[in-house]
């Protein structure tokens, strides 16, 4: 499949050839991964961030949100319950947090491969070498990074790197490989500013970056941020735009007002004084005038926006399977947060076949606010746990056993 097919899938609008894509997307998954559906049990364990990314909630800027750390005890209990309810992997997941040190986190990988079976899976942002070659000893066998786009402008506008460090993802992507990790990344869908022309680009990149995993959903504005409308104008300064998608209730996060969870350890705190270290004015967030956000007031960029959609995030699954038949697909929570009654299905039912029920201790969760009104919000493991089993019986898949290694990756490693 070549740019221009990825390209008319994309903007295809036709409900018959779209079952088409569905038909032979599940066709593919169910011949190269089977039916199994391999958990992976997500643990959210700092909300710690040093960086700017204007479209995450978690941002450094975002000084109203009250930030957690959990302890290397409190982690390792999250893992033993993925081990007893039967999960093969547990992904520990955080803000680039300067405060997670090399050696701490190595210690935790260690104790988890010593004490479960599980498999090791971090997604820690932009670290450094040094840092990924000692959790790779440690046992951690895979590592998620998205590169968010392929567009080089479009990420300098919104993934800022931090001051007198280089921000290249995909660099980063081709050495976690050379590490021996098993590599997996993805994108947003419907970033303001992102084209047909780039989203299948980054599709490209997919097959090209060879990934084992690959991790996809929509944009979802979080009023707290540049590309969401801020505090001052409460979001309202986006033009209503019928693409956009409107089923999500937008609601600040409880953490913020909320004292109980008021969970930060001072000690810890990444701060005002750090934030004007890495040349961050909390106050004042000066914006970008060349910014996506004000190519999507532009109608004339708009034309060519991609929607953040249900549909397009489909379209991105089905089209990720074709091109990398062998990877292990995520049907994501971002997606089960678009479409609360059947996303997840849709997803699994379109090309994916890796779901990540939520393992964070309730207390924390709200805390982990990339996006609002994230799904599963307020359930407890247990209860994602069964909500889960039973999706996956309502359309006819099994469990995965085992850690759920990519074909992929086997494969390469045979080869
Ligand atoms: N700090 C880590 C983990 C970030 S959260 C890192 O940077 O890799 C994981 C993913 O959530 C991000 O890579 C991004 O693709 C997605 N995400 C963040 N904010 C989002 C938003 N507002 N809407 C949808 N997805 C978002």
């Amino acid at each position: 499949m070549d740019h221009s097919e990825i390209l008319k899938w994309l903007t295809e609008t036709d409900g018959g050839a779209l079952e088409e894509l569905w038909r032979r997307a599940d066709e593919t998954r169910r011949r190269h991964v089977g039916d199994a559906v391999h958990l992976r049990g997500l643990v959210e364990f700092s909300n710690h961030c040093a960086r700017q990314c204007e479209y995450c909630g978690i941002r450094a800027g975002n000084t109203r949100l009250a930030r957690y750390r959990m302890s290397a005890g409190e982690i390792l209990e999250c893992a033993r319950l993925a081990g007893r309810l039967g999960y093969g992997t547990v992904v520990l997941q955080s803000g680039e947090d300067p405060g997670t040190r090399r050696g701490w986190m190595a210690g935790v990988v260690r104790r988890i491969r010593e004490e479960t079976e599980l498999a090791v899976t971090l997604s820690l942002g932009e670290r450094s070498e040094a840092d990924l070659r000692a959790w790779r000893e440690a046992g951690a066998g895979r590592y998620l990074l998205r590169f968010e786009t392929s567009n080089p402008a479009l990420y300098r506008n919104i993934h800022p790197p931090r001051r007198g460090h280089r921000s290249d993802r995909i660099a980063l992507l081709r050495l976690l490989r050379g590490l021996g990790y098993e590599v997996g990344s993805g994108v947003m869908i419907g970033i303001p500013g992102q084209t047909y022309n780039d989203l299948a680009r980054d599709l490209g990149l997919f097959r090209e970056l060879d990934l084992d995993m690959i991790g996809v959903g929509p944009f979802l504005p979080h009023p707290a941020t540049p590309l969401g409308g801020d505090a001052e104008t409460g979001g309202r300064e986006r033009e209503p735009d019928e693409h956009r998608t409107s089923n999500i209730e937008h609601r600040t996060s409880n953490s913020i007002h909320n004292p109980q969870s008021a969970i930060c350890n001072p000690q810890y705190e990444y701060g005002t004084q750090e934030l004007r270290k890495e040349g961050i004015n909390p106050q004042s967030e000066i914006r970008n005038p060349q910014s996506p956000q004000s190519a999507i007031r532009n109608p004339q960029f708009a034309i060519d926006q991609v929607p953040n959609t249900e549909l397009m995030t489909y379209k991105v699954v089905a089209l990720a399977r074709l091109l990398c038949p062998d990877a292990n697909i995520p049907s994501t929570t971002a997606l089960a947060t678009v479409n609360r009654e059947s996303g997840r299905e849709l997803g699994l039912q379109r090309g994916a076949n890796v779901v990540m029920p939520n393992l964070t201790p309730p207390k924390y969760r709200a805390g982990y606010e990339i996006y609002p009104a994230k799904a599963c919000l307020d359930e407890t493991p247990e209860q994602c746990h069964g909500c889960l089993l039973a999706r996956l019986a309502s359309i006819g898949r099994t469990v995965g056993e085992g850690p759920g290694t990519s074909p992929r990756f086997r494969n390469r490693l045979i080869q």
